[in-house]
């Protein structure tokens, strides 16, 4: 097999492409990992190397806001793993998203927002968004009613997260691609980060675009920020030219580590996948829990959906103890094998009590108006052994 430019067949499984698409090309000295190109710029031989650039052929670096080779081949990877046309890497998962929806929206459109999102995604389409015209509708996760009802002539696009944060609702992605009837325009934009390509390929279902925070699943281990969204080339073409302009590049040295930690991505994801499983269920039996979410549990609202149309339900586990604001604490602070933090999709397991992590300055009352328990907390598993991690829940839920 030549190992130049080795693209995978279509038909490659999915540990295949996160090992070889993209990245296995014809490398300097014959290595075989992608260097990291650590410069800003590019030098042409001479002006009239310089003009073929600018008149399109062939294509080539030029500087580095418009592009890297390390960029570059982590985005074929990415967009082999979601089966899309083609990726695009950021500085971090909301540079993907703040520049993508600019990139789709101007003056006059109008946004329908699942409101069980990301809490910066949200922020960022009700005030940012709303400074310079667009509208944003707010609705529940996957109630395809409402996103059917707040569907106007002006939609552009509709975003939503499968599986949500903290609730880990599913979304049928195909089931909201059938709203796009004749005469409306919108795209679909799938943040699909708790999921990964691994447990969901959301293209395959109709979305138009995935977007990711690669700092958790993709990265995979604690070490970098970045983004991406995949789509098909001429909407990510019209992405690229916007990032051009706010310059939320991702940096080379990220890049090569998360080519890295795409390589075992699928590796990752399955032993996550079984580790939250088996959690969740010894949690859901414990008596000091009241409630678990998680999607493989058949407790979970969206259970039906997440079976159907999931690979794997994920490495997040939310579930509410039968406690107060401070019990709360005592339990998370008992744990000793979890990290307290935020973020996901790293090696190392974290844990945080939602209320305290990304709601402190709301009281108990206005938290649960919003559906946000005291006693809520967010687990997500790294790559410990399970009996360890279930050992660790065990003593720390003895403790409070
Ligand atoms: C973390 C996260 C983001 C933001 O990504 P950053 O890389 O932190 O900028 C967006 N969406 C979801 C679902 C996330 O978990």
């Amino acid at each position: 097999m030549s190992s130049d430019s080795w693209l995978p067949p279509d038909e490659a499984g999915l540990d295949t492409l996160a090992v070889h698409a993209g990245t296995r090309s014809e490398q300097p000295e014959g290595a075989v990992t992608v260097p990291i190109f650590q410069t800003s710029t590019y030098t042409f031989r001479d002006t009239a190397e310089l003009r073929s650039h600018f008149s399109g052929e062939p294509h080539r670096m030029e500087y580095g806001r418009y592009g890297n080779p390390t960029q570059v081949a982590c985005e074929r990877k990415l967009a082999a793993l979601e089966g899309t046309d083609a990726a695009l890497l950021f500085a971090s998962g909301m540079s993907a998203v703040t520049t993508t929806l600019l990139a789709l929206v101007r003056a006059g459109q109008h946004v329908i927002l699942v409101g069980d999102c990301y809490r910066r995604t949200r922020q960022f389409c009700q005030t940012v968004l709303a400074k310079f015209g667009v509208e944003t509708t707010l609705v529940g996760a996957g109630d395809l009613g409402a996103i059917d009802a707040a569907i106007q002539k002006n939609t552009r696009v509709v975003v939503t997260e499968s599986p949500t944060n903290p609730y880990l609702n599913c979304i049928d992605v195909a089931a909201l691609k059938a709203l796009k009837t004749k005469g409306r325009r919108f795209k679909v934009m799938i943040d699909a980060t708790f999921a990964t390509p691994i447990n969901m390929r959301p293209h395959a279902r109709g979305a138009d675009l995935v977007v990711h925070s690669a700092t958790k699943y993709l990265g995979g281990h604690n070490d970098l920020l970045a983004g991406v969204v995949c789509g098909s080339q001429p909407i990510i073409d019209a992405i690229r030219e916007m990032q051009g302009i706010l310059g939320g590049i991702v940096d080379p040295h990220a890049a090569y580590l998360l080519i890295r930690g795409l390589k075992t991505l699928p590796l990752r994801v399955r032993q996550q996948n079984a580790t939250a499983m088996r959690l969740a269920a010894m949690l859901e039996a414990h008596p000091k829990v009241d409630q678990v979410w998680y999607p493989g549990l058949e407790s979970h609202p969206t259970h039906a959906i997440a079976r159907e149309t999931m690979r794997g339900y994920g490495g997040v586990v939310s579930f509410a103890l039968k406690a107060d604001l401070d019990a709360t604490s005592r339990f998370i602070d008992a744990t000793r094998l979890f990290g307290i933090g935020p973020s996901l999709g790293g090696v190392e397991s974290l844990i945080e009590q939602v209320a305290l992590m990304s709601y402190i300055e709301l009281t108990t009352e206005q938290r649960a108006a919003i559906g946000i328990s005291d006693s809520l907390v967010r687990m997500a598993v790294g790559l410990e052994n399970v009996e360890d991690l279930e050992a660790d829940l065990l003593a720390a839920l003895e403790a409070f």
